[in-house]
């Protein structure tokens, strides 16, 4: 199991100068990995990620929501063409960087529709996934779709929703991503999702109610964290936090970043790190039961 962060706990940018500062953010605090927020995979060296990423001794992996421009379900040929296009190029990154996975919203836009998805969107996109996921094994890249709340897209709201999804990609090599803040929202437990998907679940976020510090929100760790450890879950588990105290300008305003829920990332990171540990560690021992 890998223990990881998000980048955007230590920087808003991603230059050569914030590579090294959250690199050097996640190692101090303890971490394997850190997850780079891939929102513009074009403007990504991955061979710089992978060299600054080895000299703090750290995993990579990416993330990334699509936007309204590279939607996999649009209308518009062009916009779903130029969405595959940017998820190849996010492949191409992972690869390089020395990474195996990408996840996050892969299969839609990540925002607020106004409607629901039509047939015809959903079965686009389970198309160009396939075709993704396959260009995505050849690079030695899995990936894994995140389920997200109904106010980030109108196709993934729950695992469920995903292991029928996944059922029409035509991949064996595209998986699911949950994320315990969008759980806490959609999901009937935090326990039974982890146990339906099983061995198709790949990638996991950590994020408080508010995403904030662990523990000071509403989410119920302690099943979710259960349920890991009875499906033998060994993928990374990444933990997810936003704050106006670290701002990225295309992901903020998307994910609705507006209040300072901390100030230290060093302090925040910390804490996260232990709060992970401890439970995967307690959790561990249930099978000695
Ligand atoms: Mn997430």
């Amino acid at each position: 199991m890998q223990i990881g962060v998000h980048g955007l706990v230590f920087t808003g940018e991603f230059d050569e100068q914030g590579l090294r500062t959250a690199c050097s953010g996640a190692h101090e605090a303890g971490f394997d990995l850190l997850e780079l927020p891939l929102m513009d995979p074009y403007a990504f060296d991955g061979a710089v990620v992978k060299r600054i990423a080895a000299d703090h001794d750290l995993a990579v992996s990416a993330s990334l929501g699509l936007d309204a421009e590279h939607d996999l379900t649009s209308d518009d040929a062009v916009v779903a063409r130029r969405g595959e296009d940017l998820l190849t190029r996010a492949i191409d990154v992972v690869a390089e960087a020395g990474g195996s996975a990408l996840c996050g919203v892969l299969y839609s836009a990540m925002q607020k529709y106004q409607q629901p998805a039509t047939e015809r969107g959903r079965a686009q996109s389970a198309q160009a996934l396939g075709r993704l996921g396959a260009y995505g094994r050849d690079a030695g890249v899995e990936l894994s779709l995140e389920v997200v709340n109904r106010y980030e897209t109108n196709l993934l709201n729950t695992a469920r929703a995903a292991l029928a999804f996944l059922g029409d990609v035509p991949s064996d090599n595209v998986h699911v991503h949950l994320d315990t803040y969008h759980m806490n929202i959609e999901e009937s437990s935090m326990f039974d999702p982890v146990l339906d998907a099983a061995d198709r679940l790949r990638y996991v976020h950590i994020g408080e109610s508010h995403r904030g510090y662990l523990g000071t929100g509403s989410v119920d760790f302690e099943p979710f964290f259960r349920a890991l450890a009875r499906i033998g879950y060994d993928g990374p588990v990444v933990f997810e936090s936003f704050s106006s105290a670290v701002v990225s300008a295309s992901l903020s305003n998307t994910l609705g970043v507006w209040r300072n829920l901390w100030q230290d990332s060093a302090d925040l990171a910390a804490h996260a790190n232990r709060f992970m540990r401890d439970r995967i560690h307690a959790v561990d021992t249930i099978r000695m039961h």
